[in-house]
């Protein structure tokens, strides 16, 4: 039994942990993986105190010190959650669950998925949804990049650097991304622009072999020979799982009070998940860290954290 469960090792559920640990609590993360969104960035450089670095680089900080405050790190995807009489109950995908006196809900957003066979067969396997992170696996190979926007149009342009053949699959015919951006792509000569195309079956055995697209305009069907699959078009919050205990809004973001309560006691949320505005680390990690206080308060019947110094 922990005192508190974290859903999430972001920005927000990394320092929560922090925070939590420093309270004494007994404290668990659960994750799909460590640093979240964060880990996207090449180059932070408004993350004040550390002066720029890789995202990666500054999230393997925030575990350090969350482990080192004693922090439990559990690996896997929270996929259940109930309430229990002595408080939660957290299920992973794996069939594994966790019991808790107090629930943070600390896990961001996810990638958008495309929905199309074989999609989630492949995750890991030569499909991913993180250019920056996995594009060092296929050097002098080909890929695909699906996407119209920022992320999708500067995924293609840094893989061009490192792969053999690129193509840039868009359902439009133009791009929603930054012009000066569109521009370096029409100029790349590595790149290959599948316009007006949707994606509709990712191919292969055990890895991925290929991509099926169909030209939404003349209804030609085609295979592009690929050995990687970047799916970069967007992210959304998924909060199915946690809504028969807290009141969502419109986009499926949980709704806070400004010291992270949910609408049910005992679960605190924070950080991307919820519809604090300006989604950014610095924000997520105050956000981490008010979630923490604000439980400890809670578990403590109301006596224990300091509100104010003055
Ligand atoms: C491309 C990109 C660039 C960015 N650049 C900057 C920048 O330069 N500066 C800046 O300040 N901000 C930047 N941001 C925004 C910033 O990264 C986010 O605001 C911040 O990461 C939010 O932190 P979070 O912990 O709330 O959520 P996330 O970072 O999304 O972390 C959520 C965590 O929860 C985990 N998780 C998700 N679902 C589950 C589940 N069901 N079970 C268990 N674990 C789960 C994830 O694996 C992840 O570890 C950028 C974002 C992106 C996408």
């Amino acid at each position: 039994m922990y005192d508190v469960i974290i859903v999430g090792a972001g920005a927000t559920g990394l320092t929560a942990a922090i925070y939590a640990c420093r309270k004494k609590l007994k404290t668990a993360i659960i994750s799909i993986d460590v640093g979240g969104q964060t880990n996207l960035t090449s180059h932070i450089e408004n993350y004040p105190g550390t002066g720029p670095m890789h995202g990666i680089e500054l999230m393997q900080r925030f575990q350090n010190e969350a482990i080192g405050f004693g922090a439990e790190l559990i690996m896997g995807k929270a996929n259940k959650v109930d309430k229990t009489d002595n408080g939660f109950r957290v299920g992973l995908a794996n069939g594994e669950s966790y019991e808790c006196k107090a629930l943070i809900l600390a896990y961001g957003k996810v990638p958008r998925s495309l929905g199309i066979e074989n999609e989630e067969k492949f995750l890991g396997r030569g499909v991913s949804t993180c250019v920056t992170c996995d594009l060092p696996l296929f050097k002098n190979r080909d890929v695909a990049v699906i996407g119209g926007g920022n992320s999708a149009v500067e995924g293609a342009l840094e893989s061009a650097t490192i792969a053999k053949k690129v193509y840039l699959i868009h359902r439009r015919d133009s791009f929603r991304a930054d012009e000066i951006t569109v521009e370096k792509l029409k100029q790349n000569k590595n790149i290959g622009l599948v316009l007006n195309s949707i994606s509709t079956k990712v191919v292969g055995d055990k890895n991925v072999e290929g991509i099926e697209v169909e030209n939404i305009v003349t209804k030609e069907k085609k295979t592009l020979k690929v050995d990687g699959v970047f799916i970069e078009i967007g992210y959304v919050v998924d909060t199915s799982f946690v809504q028969h205990l807290v009141k969502v809004n419109e986009k499926k973001e949980i709704i806070v009070d400004e010291k992270c309560n949910t609408s049910h006691a005992g679960i605190f949320a924070a950080g991307d998940i919820t519809p604090v505005p300006y989604k950014q680390t610095v924000i997520a990690a105050g956000e981490g860290s008010k979630a923490a206080l604000e439980c400890y308060r809670w578990l403590t019947g109301g006596k224990g954290a300091v509100l104010d110094w003055s």
